[in-house]
């Protein structure tokens, strides 16, 4: 098959056989690039994944207080950062809704690998009067490359 450009670092490779639409290369770095760009398109323009993806951060914060705390207390900035953000989304949705404690972005998890990759399933956080809600089975890559 014939080379073709990377669409994050522009070196040349080929494409494997078996992704024929592939557009980044192999290295770590571009695949990061190429799954933050999946991912911040994907919350652009999929109500549903935003939604997950809240829940899955809201769960995960649940599950792992120390790391967040830690997190926070070692990058006050951020902190101060995801207060001005959710200040100004409180702003635009004229202060209604729910406002959960700073809802992070996938570079808050960089710092640490919390986590392995893998098959999970993913319990969303029930909101009050939900009596029920779906399992969802989600694949986790860790993008955490030091
Ligand atoms: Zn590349």
């Amino acid at each position: 098959m014939a080379k073709r450009r990377c669409a994050a670092c522009g070196c040349l490779f080929a494409p494997r056989r078996n992704v024929p639409q592939q557009r980044y290369c192999s290295k770590r770095a571009c695949q990061r690039t190429r799954r933050r760009r999946w991912q911040r398109q994907k919350l652009k323009t999929d109500a549903d994944y935003r939604a997950n993806q809240a829940a899955a951060q809201r769960r995960w914060r649940e599950l792992h207080p120390a790391y967040w705390r830690r997190y926070h207390q070692s990058h006050p900035e951020y902190a101060e950062r995801n207060r001005e953000r959710q200040r100004e989304r409180n702003r635009r949705s004229g202060g209604a809704g729910p406002s959960p404690q700073g809802i992070a972005n996938m570079d808050a998890y960089r710092s640490q690998k919390p986590f392995c990759s893998g098959t999970y399933g993913l319990v969303p956080v029930a909101a009050p009067g939900v009596a029920k809600m779906d399992t969802y089975v989600v694949e986790m890559q860790v993008i955490f490359t030091g």
